[in-house]
């Protein structure tokens, strides 16, 4: 393939991706609230208005309007730039890495269960089922056809996975007397099984073990509360992320240093 063609095919897949980015905002708004995320047309959260079509042009009409709805005025969120802008970068990334095959297929449609879960789960303390069992299954069936995975892997992972949380969650309640854990996690945990196994499920929650306790012992200094909750969903994801391209590079060196 000559360098034209590659990047006029990253430049297309860069635009698909803003598209899909603008959808998987609709998906952060209405799933959490159950509204159809098809009907009815996208409208402004504050004043209702309808947006027009060229209102709704990834990043350009946000920078256009300046952030502000352009019937109330009010702030618009940096987040549906923001994510968009992401899920731009994650068609041609895929594509960068595994060209059209199955596992650019694979990639793209993980990253893009987990940007919305991330930040559901940011925003309101959930995760939604709407897009974890669905991605259980997907993860299930591409392992019968992808190359870096086996079926029983899969299986396995989905089972490993959840089970892990599952009694976590428990012992937890158990012994600190609170909800640590919610059923979304461990359902989250099954997707993640489904897609990397269950040496990536237990290495995505070690990972999200880590960046939790850093980042919620900041968030606790800073605000000297004890009681913040802070979601696991975000740094589930971002850990998933982190497994599904650097995973096997970890456990390799992790199992080297007992070589
Ligand atoms: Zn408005």
């Amino acid at each position: 393939m000559n360098l034209f063609s590659f990047l006029l095919i990253d430049i297309s897949l860069f635009f698909i991706g803003l598209c899909i980015g603008s959808f998987l905002n609709v998906i952060v708004y209405r799933l959490p609230r159950n509204e159809s995320v098809i009907f009815p047309a996208s409208h402004c959260p504050f004043c209702n208005h309808k947006i027009a079509f060229y209102d709704n042009i990834p990043i350009l009409s946000f920078m256009l309007l300046k952030g502000k709805c352009r019937y109330c005025k009010r702030k618009i969120s940096f987040q549906y730039p923001v994510v968009e802008f992401i899920s731009g970068i994650v068609l041609p990334l895929s594509f960068f890495l595994y060209g059209f095959s199955l596992t650019f297929f694979v990639t793209f449609i993980f990253l893009y269960l987990l940007i919305p879960i991330f930040l559901i789960d940011m925003k309101h303390q959930v995760i939604s089922d709407k897009i974890t069992i669905p991605g259980i299954i997907a993860g299930f069936i591409f392992s019968f056809f992808i190359k870096g995975i086996q079926w029983y892997d899969s299986l396995i992972g989905i089972v490993v996975g959840g089970g892990v949380i599952l009694v976590t969650a428990v012992v937890g309640k158990w012994i600190f007397k609170k909800e640590a854990m919610g059923m979304g996690d461990v359902m989250l945990f099954m997707m993640i099984g489904a897609f990397l196994g269950w040496r990536g499920a237990l290495l995505t929650l070690i990972l999200a073990s880590l960046l939790g306790s850093i980042v919620g012992s900041i968030i606790v200094a800073k605000r000297r509360i004890k009681d913040t909750v802070v979601p696991f969903g975000p740094f589930i994801s971002i850990a998933a992320v982190i497994t599904y391209f650097f995973g096997n590079f970890l456990i390799g060196k992790y199992l080297s240093l007992f070589r």
